[in-house]
């Protein structure tokens, strides 16, 4: 697979390059707005070319697929260019503004025979994956409830337009309810109905919510509970499931890195469940790579971008008004 990206971001020098590379692909270009930047970060990266022209970057017939993570605001209209291109395209969440947006990216993917998927890594973390296991073989009964503990501390080098650029897409519930929605959603098989939460913006920058609390019901009764934030620096993370027959505690396990410990409590004692230690964008590579060559399924498609993202402007909209929420998942 050879990759285009689109964004010169942290997310990509981080992790994304040395994913897709792991996973026997071939990054061969960047594109950045400032044409310096582009330069530098390709030279920096050791990828081939970098452009500060969209149109540059999709004509290069040496691209096979694009992986966006510009800033939220941009993804929609740079998706929908590649899909004219006719890229393969893995996007970044939340995919768009607005639920019709993604909507759209998502079937103007499907018209034009293009893979189209979600960054959502959290469903390729190891934990999960035996989480998952364990409730679909039942070992904890019929799930009642859901507690997801997702209060970190922003690192400062995060700290510009997710905090401060609401026009940009920032706000801790675009930037994590999105992935909470998502990983509850991989566990229980069943998406939100309706949500209840509050939200604080309690300084961290200007403009946007840097705390969240809500409530989901699912249609199947199973409540859930979250907590997203970017201010608290010392909470470890933390998955809970809640079944007639156990419960399932997992901590340290809403993080990129292959991490944390999962207990399972039943009436025969506590037991830590193990789960592999693999590269979570890795194993998203690998799984969109093998999505374009066979016409599988990638980890997160584009319909559970638009879900992941239909939850998060329930929850804001919710935490907006006061009101309790029915989630509107536009048609998909
Ligand atoms: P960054 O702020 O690093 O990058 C976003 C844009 O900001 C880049 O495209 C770039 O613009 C510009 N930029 C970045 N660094 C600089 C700089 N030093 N100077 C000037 N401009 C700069 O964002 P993230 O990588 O944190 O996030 C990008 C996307 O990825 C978001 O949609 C986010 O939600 C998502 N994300 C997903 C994660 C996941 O696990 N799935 C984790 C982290 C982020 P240009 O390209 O024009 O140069």
């Amino acid at each position: 697979m050879k990759w285009g990206l689109i964004g010169a971001s942290t997310i990509a020098s981080e992790w994304m390059i040395d994913a897709f590379r792991a996973a026997g692909g071939d990054v061969v270009s960047v594109l950045s707005s400032s044409h310096e930047r582009a330069q530098a970060y390709a030279s920096r990266h050791a990828i081939k070319i970098g452009v500060s022209d969209l149109d540059d970057l999709l004509g290069d017939p040496d691209v096979d697929a694009v992986y966006i993570s510009t800033t939220n605001d941009k993804h929609f209209s740079q998706a929908m260019a590649a899909i004219r291109a006719g890229k393969h395209v893995l996007c970044e969440k939340p995919l768009a503004m607005t639920v019709s947006d993604a909507v759209a990216m998502v079937r103007a993917a499907d018209a034009a025979g293009v893979v189209f998927a979600t960054n959502h890594h959290l469903r390729n973390a190891g934990s999960h994956l035996a989480i998952r296991d364990a409730v679909a073989t039942g070992r904890i009964g019929q799930v009642l409830s859901v507690r997801v503990s997702h209060a970190v501390y922003l690192p400062p080098h995060l700290q510009g337009w997710r905090i401060n650029n609401p026009a940009a897409g920032g706000g801790v519930i675009p930037d994590i309810v999105v992935h909470d929605a998502d990983t509850v959603r991989f566990h229980l098989e069943e998406d939100p109905a309706d949500v209840i939460a509050m939200s604080v913006a309690s300084g961290l920058g200007e403009g946007v919510e840097d705390s969240c609390m809500s409530v989901w019901k699912m249609p199947s009764g199973v409540m859930v509970q979250t907590h997203e934030s970017f201010t608290h620096k010392y909470p470890q993370t933390g998955f809970e499931l809640h079944g007639t027959e156990g419960s399932i505690i997992a901590t340290d396990v809403m993080t990129q890195r292959p991490v944390g410990e999962i207990t399972l409590v039943t009436g025969a004692g506590r037991e830590p469940l193990r789960f592999s230690g693999h590269n979570l964008y890795e194993r998203a590579a690998r799984l969109f790579d093998e999505a374009v060559r066979t016409g599988g399924r990638p980890s997160a498609d584009g319909s559970d971008g638009v879900k992941s993202l239909a939850v998060a402007q329930a929850v804001s909209e919710a935490a907006r008004t006061g009101h309790r929420v029915t989630v509107e998942y536009g048609g998909i």
